[in-house]
């Protein structure tokens, strides 16, 4: 075969390239300007080059980078002990390099807590369809989506997928080998769909009735996105879990992800049981306390819950003046978009070539998840921006 180009084609990007990002922006090598409203998908939280991030990386990477879990990292201590007081029901906290390995660490740590506790076939994990939970082998299983198992070998024993919304199904799909139910409180790549806040209660009730492990995937929704820390937490004390699943926006563009659970639930996780080369390492951990302490301040939340709802507000008047567009504005906080009545994926295209990035998710919905540091000027642009593709895209047929 003849040598092109040496990636994986797993990817498909534009051709543009950026060179630099500044808050809000990224900028091509010809200084191209492009709005970024998905922030390396609810990543880079703080936007681009943060000031503060900046320095943290730079005093940190003068002393040391890299340590293993041989020795004690003393950041990880500082950032764990920061998660367990914001959350009152956490205790213990794993750090990883990543959303699927976060996922893999809770999934492990809710089968060996009905192991450790005499009920070793309780096994089944509880998910939902259109959830995502990553990419490795046991990610892919757990997500459930055919698209992502096929042609990977068989699916594993140990997973259950269950129609989205339908606590009949999910009472009655509860069993001896149930370990535990997954669920993201806002799903992220099925289309930006918020559990209401009942349904949460409701999985803890379920889960407390038949001592099950409740984890939230908050990968996506997490990390302050819909204007609390957490998003599980607008559902208030009653739907606590016993773990979450935490990366993408904790460590603001910094790999790093965390499973944070109960005292209880995390009991069983003993020397041997677990392990990462790099997961917490000095570097991460710097990024990560410093992250922590802008995402949780609370000015910075009621900035998230302001800006957020303008935006929201924004959203509705676009589907009132484009009901041939936008069928329903989606999502929760600065995790948000809209439904469309035309390709999402076009839309999205032609708002790149504006000079707006924006994601996708399923259900056809355009997906934008900002940096958490736009402001009222960031937004009027962005929806003259769309107003502009909507209007073109009247032309196009529709979904
Ligand atoms: C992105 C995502 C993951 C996977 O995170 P990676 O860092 O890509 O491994 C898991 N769960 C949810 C909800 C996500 O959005």
């Amino acid at each position: 075969m003849a040598k092109g180009d040496h990636l994986y084609d797993c990817y498909n990007p534009p051709k543009v390239s950026f060179e630099r990002g500044e808050g809000a922006y990224l900028y091509t090598k010809d200084n191209d300007k492009y709005l970024d409203f998905i922030a390396g998908i609810s990543v880079t939280a703080f936007g681009h080059a943060h000031p503060e991030l900046v320095q943290t990386v730079k005093d940190q990477s003068e002393k040391l980078w890299h340590l293993s879990n041989l020795f004690r990292v003393d950041g990880q201590h500082e950032l764990a002990g920061k998660y367990c007081k914001a959350l009152p029901w956490a205790d213990k906290v794993f750090f990883t390099n990543s959303g699927a390995e976060a996922v893999e660490c809770a999934m492990k740590t809710a089968r060996r807590y009905q192991f450790g506790e005499g009920r070793p076939q309780r096994i089944d994990i509880l998910t939902f369809s259109g959830a995502f939970h990553g990419r490795t082998n046991a990610a892919i299983n757990a997500t459930g989506n055919p698209k992502y198992l096929e042609g990977f070998g068989p699916a594993l024993p140990g997973y259950i997928n269950l129609p989205f919304g339908d606590h009949d199904a999910l009472e009655a799909a509860i069993s001896d080998t149930t370990a535990a139910i997954m669920v993201e409180p806002v799903q992220g790549e099925g289309g930006l769909r918020p559990l209401p806040p009942e349904c949460l209660r409701g999985l803890r009730e379920l889960c407390d009735k038949n001592d099950l492990v409740l984890i939230y995937d908050e990968v996506q929704c997490g990390a302050s996105r819909t204007g609390k820390l957490f998003a599980h937490e607008w559902a208030g004390e009653s739907a606590y879990p016993d773990i979450i699943a935490a990366a993408k926006g904790i460590g603001g563009g910094f790999p790093l992800g965390a499973c944070i659970a109960s005292g209880e639930v995390a009991k069983h996780m003993v020397p041997g049981t677990h392990g990462t080369t790099y997961g917490g390492n000095p570097l991460a951990m710097a990024v990560g306390n410093k992250a922590f302490d802008i995402m949780s301040d609370e000015a910075f939340l009621d900035h998230v819950v302001q800006i957020s709802n303008v935006l929201k507000q924004q959203f509705e008047s676009l589907k009132d003046e484009f009901p041939d567009i936008v069928e329903d504005v989606r999502g929760k906080g600065l995790l948000c978009g809209m439904k469309l009545k035309k390709k999402n994926v076009d839309v999205r295209l032609a708002l790149f070539d504006k000079g707006l990035l924006v994601g996708t998710a399923g259900d056809n919905v355009l997906r934008m998840a900002p940096p958490l540091i736009i402001t009222a000027d960031h937004i009027r642009e962005a929806v003259g921006k769309l107003r502009e593709v909507f209007t073109q895209a009247r032309q196009w047929d529709d979904v």
